[in-house]
């Protein structure tokens, strides 16, 4: 058993994205958030998501939680969103325009276009600017389905 659980830690270790498969999505109505990602003992991380904030905005929903996948596929240490530096978040935004759904992207474009994205402009960028940096983004991957 104990040989067990070392192999599937090196397997853990060694696949990242097949750990940030593992990482579950829990809906919390009072999370002050569209989605967050914390520290979990068993899984490593677990991402919670507002259910109420993502049935407005809908498929944009989608690419908060990839980018929060983002965050632990990259090996993010796991803070608060506002204690991550700019640079974290853009990477986190790259890797959810790298291997999120193209329509949730394009919602999360028109979300951010619209000046729907977090209050703390200077770690995530003016929304207009985050919009133009994920429509870039999309467009290096080929996830970009929009104008
Ligand atoms: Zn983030």
């Amino acid at each position: 058993m104990k040989i067990l659980k070392t192999y599937l830690l090196l397997l853990l270790l060694l696949t990242p994205a097949m750990a940030s498969a593992q990482v579950p999505e829990i809906p919390d109505p009072n999370l002050n958030d569209i989605a967050m990602v914390f520290p979990h003992p068993d899984h490593g991380a677990v991402i919670v998501y507002n259910p109420t904030i993502c049935q407005q905005i809908g498929a944009a929903c989608g690419f908060f939680r990839a980018h929060e996948y983002g965050h632990v596929v990259l090996g993010h240490t796991l803070l608060h969103p506002s204690a991550y530096p700019a640079v974290r978040e853009a990477q986190a935004d790259e890797w959810a325009a790298a291997n999120g759904r193209p329509n949730e992207i394009l919602a999360a474009y028109y979300l951010f276009l619209n000046g729907g994205s977090s209050e703390n402009w200077q770690v995530y960028g003016h929304p207009q600017q985050r919009a133009e940096r994920l429509r870039l983004f999309a467009i290096q991957y080929g996830t970009w389905i929009g104008p």
